[in-house]
């Protein structure tokens, strides 16, 4: 068993973040490995990078 798996990183983080086009607001996981769209309007809100995600909206905070 490889419990490191189950484990997120140190730095990783769910993050709320808000859409510059409509205002949504969304949670993202900051080192998601999809892209993540607006569920509203589809604007990008994050690009996955194979590290720690590209943010496109606002930040509003940290969930963890
Ligand atoms: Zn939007």
């Amino acid at each position: 068993m490889r419990y490191r798996n189950l484990i997120p990183k140190p730095r990783s983080a769910f993050l709320l973040v808000k859409c510059k086009s409509c205002g949504n607001e969304q949670i993202v996981y900051s080192h998601t490995t999809i892209d993540i769209r607006c569920n509203v309007c589809g604007n990008l809100l994050a690009e996955h990078t194979g590290g720690k995600a590209k943010i496109y909206g606002k930040i509003v905070r940290r969930l963890d």
